[in-house]
C-alpha cells in the first residue's frame, strides 16, 4: 500500500517540525515547506536521512509546486510571535492570505485535506472568559497585532468558503499559547524570555503589572489535539490549549523556582493590545476529539528547561 502524503508548511518551524515528525512516526511520507525567515533547518536535521522525509525551501506566499498526489495539507507557516510579527508585518499578511490560498488551491487540485493553524489571537483582547469557539472576538484591526489577527481571521473565513463553495475538506485549530522544545530563545515569547533571563543571570522582564493571564500547553499534548482533530470530521474551529490559567507575574515566580535563579523580576510597559486575560474553553476537543492535555506545567517545563539550557551561551 502506498504511504499517505502530507505538506506542512512552515515545517521547519516549532510547531510543523514537531508534527513532521509525528507524521514520519506515523508511517507517512512527508513534505515539509518552509522559506526559513523564523524557521530553523536545525529544527529538522535529524529528519533528513529518512527516505519519507523531503524538504521544500520556497515561500508558500508565492506559489506551490507539489508533483503527484497528496492527501493533507497543513498551514503552518506564518511568522507567530508578537515580535516577529511586529517586525514581518507584511510577511504576516501575505502568508495568511496570499499563503492559504495557493494551499486551497494545491488541495482542490490534488483533492486533500486542509487543516490551518488559527489562533486564540482571533479571540483579540477577549471580553469572554474563557474563550470558546462562538466567541467572535475583540480585535483591533489597525493596531500593532492586527497584522497576525486579521491574517488568521482572513484564513479561517477563505478556508471556509473553499469548504462551502468547493465541498473541500477543512479543519481549523484554534493553538492556544504553546511551549516546548525547539522554540527559538529570541522568539520574544513570555516562556523563552522568562527562560532565557533566567540562564542568563538577568532580571525577569515581566509587561505592565504583570496581572494578565495566558495558558500554556505543552507542544506534544497540542500536537496530539491537531492529529485528532485532522482525521475527525469536524469542520468548524476546535480550540487546542491547556485551561490551566496563571498571571505572568505567577509564571516567572515558577520560573525562577524551577531554575534557583537569584534574580528578581522587573516591569516594563505593557505591549499595545496586550490581551489581558486568556484561557481556552476546550470543551468541543473534550467531547468531539476525545482529547485533553496529559502534560502539566511542571511535566512540560523539564524538557524545555532541558532544551534552553543547552542553547544558552551555545
Ligand atoms: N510578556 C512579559 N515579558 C516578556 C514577554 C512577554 O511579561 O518578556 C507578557 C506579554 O506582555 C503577554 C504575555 O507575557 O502579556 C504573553 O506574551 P507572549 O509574547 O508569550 O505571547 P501572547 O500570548 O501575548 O501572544
Amino acid at each position: 500500500m502506498t504511504k499517505k502524503k502530507v505538506l506542512i508548511t512552515g515545517g521547519a518551524g516549532f510547531l510543523g517540525s514537531h508534527l513532521s515528525d509525528r507524521f514520519i512516526k506515523e508511517g507517512y511520507r512527508v513534505i515539509a515547506m518552509d522559506n526559513l525567515i523564523t524557521g530553523s533547518l536545525e529544527n529538522i536535521e535529524h529528519l533528513f536521512g529518512k527516505k519519507d522525509f523531503e524538504f521544500h525551501h520556497c515561500d508558500v506566499s508565492r506559489f506551490i509546486h507539489v508533483p503527484g498526489d497528496l492527501d493533507y495539507i497543513l498551514h503552518f507557516a506564518s511568522p507567530a510571535s508578537p515580535i516577529d510579527y511586529l517586525k514581518m508585518p507584511i510577511q504576516t499578511l501575505k502568508v495568511g492570505s496570499l499563503g492559504i490560498h495557493n494551499c486551497l488551491g494545491l488541495a482542490k487540485e490534488k483533492k486533500a485535506r486542509v487543516l490551518i493553524a488559527s489562533t486564540s489571537e482571533v479571540y483579540g483582547d477577549p471580553l469572554v472568559h474563557p474563550q470558546t469557539e462562538e466567541y467572535w472576538g475583540n480585535v483591533n484591526p489597525v493596531g500593532p497585532r492586527g497584522v497576525y489577527d486579521e491574517a488568521k481571521r482572513f484564513q479561517e473565513a477563505m478556508t471556509m468558503a473553499y469548504h462551502t463553495f468547493h465541498g473541500l475538506e477543512t479543519r481549523i485549530v484554534r493553538i492556544f499559547n504553546t511551549y516546548g522544545p525547539r522554540m527559538r530563545l529570541d522568539d520574544g515569547r513570555v516562556l523563552p524570555a522568562f527562560i532565557g533571563q533566567a540562564l542568563r543571570g538577568e532580571d525577569l522582564t515581566a509587561f505592565g503589572d504583570g496581572s494578565q493571564t495566558r495558558s500554556f500547553c505543552y507542544v506534544d499534548d497540542l500536537v496530539e489535539g491537531i492529529y485528532r482533530l485532522l482525521m475527525s470530521d469536524y469542520a468548524m474551529p476546535v480550540n487546542i490549549g491547556n485551561p490551566d490559567e496563571i498571571t505572568i507575574n505567577q509564571f516567572a515566580e515558577e520560573i525562577i523556582r524551577l531554575t534557583g535563579a537569584k534574580q528578581k523580576v522587573i516591569y516594563q510597559p505593557l505591549p499595545e493590545d496586550d490581551p489581558k486575560q486568556r484561557k481556552p474553553d476546550i470543551t468541543k476537543a473534550r467531547e468531539i476529539l476525545g482529547w485533553e492535555p496529559k502534560f502539566s506545567r511542571a511535566e512540560g517545563l523539564k524538557p524545555t528547561l532541558e532544551y534552553f539550557k543547552g542553547k544558552v551561551g551555545g
